[in-house]
């Protein structure tokens, strides 16, 4: 007959250890990748709000507050000497090198430049320096100073040779309509990188939905106060940007001037429409086509959305909504 084997309690109190010390192993992780941070910081002329889900999330949020930052002063501010467009606006024709993510912002520019017939060009900062909105020298111009400064607007006047930028004809290139947008493009990266479970970073008016299942985005009321809503979007991973022209704007003889010109007119765009919020697949495209659809106005917009397989919520200077095909089980109105 073979000898028992005794568990000593010596023995049994280590295993007992063992597995409480497992357990809350198991647990801390469970913990730390469920763990949400959030940060908060302004650049681009806007404030920047981050929320990450996951492991090290309060690294990975400072991370791309940061980010936004140096892409701002590295590549997208017109005003900050020494970034990628202040560079290619002061370089009087010859080509700039520029960093990839402002290739990959200029060249989506182009495109929708192209396929808005030039109603949005990022080569419009001529106008937006001339009318000043949102400046101390905010003003309705002569017409005659429109007609000069839309003299430089044409986007055609940009040359995109792999890294290198070149802009000729006096243009000036603003990323203002998409610059934020991109900048959610370039946040993404950084969350794949981190293996981060699930973000929404928000930069100004650009908003990412990073991750797994539902997200709920308000939609701003373009006629009440900053907090209130006309609705929410239940909406999967993408991008979100909103346009609208009560974000920056004067008054003048009982009459509103804002910030979203027309880049073939010279004026503020009016296209009947209080706000417009496009959801697309990158930052970019949301960013751009969220300007270029204000301009153009709703029935305008249509074709411009297919081709770029985006979806829209456009409210009207009535206050009416309209919500393309593929969004409309997304909407619930607010009562
Ligand atoms: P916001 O900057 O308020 O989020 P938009 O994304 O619509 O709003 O961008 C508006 C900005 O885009 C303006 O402040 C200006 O810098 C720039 N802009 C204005 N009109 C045009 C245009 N027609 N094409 C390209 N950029 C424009
Ligand atoms: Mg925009």
């Amino acid at each position: 007959m073979s000898e028992k084997k005794r568990i000593t309690p010596a023995a049994a109190a280590l295993t007992v250890v063992c597995l409480l010390v497992i357990g809350a192993l198991i647990a801390f992780d469970l913990f730390l990748s469920g763990r949400e941070c959030k940060e908060q910081t302004v650049a681009m002329d806007t404030v920047v709000t981050v929320t990450v889900n996951g492991r090290k999330s309060k690294n990975t949020a400072e991370k791309i507050c940061q980010l936004v930052s140096t892409l701002e002063k590295e590549n997208f501010s017109r005003y900050i000497s020494g970034s990628d467009v202040y560079k290619t606006n002061s370089s009087k024709g010859s080509s700039v090198e520029v960093g990839s993510s402002t290739v990959d912002c200029i060249n989506a520019a182009i495109k929708v430049s192209e396929a808005s017939h030039g109603a949005f060009d990022i080569t419009a900062g001529g106008i937006v320096s001339l009318w000043g909105i949102g400046t101390d020298s905010e003003r309705v111009p002569s017409q005659a100073e429109i007609d000069l400064a839309l003299a430089s607007v044409n986007y055609k006047a940009i040359a995109v040779s792999g890294s290198s930028v070149s802009l000729s004809g006096g243009s000036v290139i603003d990323l203002g309509a998409i610059g934020k947008g991109a900048a959610c493009d370039e946040i993404r990266k950084v969350l794949e990188e981190a293996g981060a479970q699930r973000c929404v970073a928000a930069v100004g008016g650009s908003v990412l939905l990073y991750g797994d299942g539902e997200f709920s985005v308000g939609i701003r009321d373009p006629f009440g106060k900053a907090d209130d809503c006309i609705g929410s979007l239940k909406l999967n991973a993408c991008c979100v940007s909103t346009s609208g022209s009560y974000e920056r704007f004067f008054r003048q003889d009982g009459k509103k001037y804002h910030h979203i010109f027309d880049a073939r007119t010279g004026y503020p765009a009016e296209s009947g429409l209080a706000s417009v919020t496009v959801v697309a697949d990158s930052g970019v495209y949301s960013d751009a086509l969220s300007t270029a659809c204000f301009i153009l106005g709703y029935e305008n917009s249509l074709d411009l959305l297919k081709e770029f397989h985006a979806q829209a919520v456009f409210v009207t200077d009535n206050g009416e909504i309209k919500i393309t095909d593929g969004l409309a089980g997304n909407f619930e109105r607010k009562n």
